[in-house]
């Protein structure tokens, strides 16, 4: 097999990173399709490009890297494009980065919030650049808590922890 890439260092043995993009394409197109929305070719094209590494990508990178592809994008296309794919929860805004990331979850969030949208939790290495979507139910329910106390409503939750991944660290 020649499909192993070292796409995302945090797993550095044994991942297949041609198939984490095809299973992140066919959840996308689930997901649209129970909600009555449209992955259009474009739509599709954007989040595959955002999954080609696990490293968040810019939106003047992705907006260069269409114009190579179809000559004239405007930048609002792009945008639009990633409005879209935020608001189904199929990729994820890292403010700290400004920059885009395919979302690995969205089969486990088709109940989420109407939407799409979920509480995403980044681990984000400052050496090679992956940024890796955790889970913890601990942490969910510390979080939903101390809301819940304050009499507050979460409409957006990303966390993003940045540090060094393991592979980076040796
Ligand atoms: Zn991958
Ligand atoms: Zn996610
Ligand atoms: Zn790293």
């Amino acid at each position: 097999m020649t499909k192993q890439t070292v796409d995302n260092p945090f797993v550095p043995s044994g991942h297949d990173h041609a198939r984490c993009i095809l299973a992140a394409l066919d959840a996308a197109e689930v997901a649209c399709a129970r909600r009555g929305e449209r992955l259009t070719p474009l739509r599709r094209r954007v989040l595959e490009l955002i999954w080609g590494g696990h490293r968040p990508v810019g939106a003047y990178d992705l907006l260069a890297l269409l114009q190579d592809e179809r000559g004239r994008v405007a930048p609002p296309t792009v945008y639009r494009t990633l409005d879209f794919l935020c608001g189904q929860g199929l990729v994820h805004r890292l403010e700290s980065l400004q920059a885009f990331i395919g979302c690995g979850r969205t089969g486990d969030h088709m109940g989420g919030r109407g939407n799409g949208r979920h509480a995403a939790h980044f681990l984000i290495c400052q050496d090679c650049g992956v940024a890796v979507e955790v889970r913890d139910g601990r942490l969910d329910g510390a979080i939903s808590g101390l809301a819940g106390r304050a009499g507050f409503t979460i409409t957006d939750e990303t966390i993003e922890l940045s540090g060094r991944c393991a592979t980076c660290r040796n």
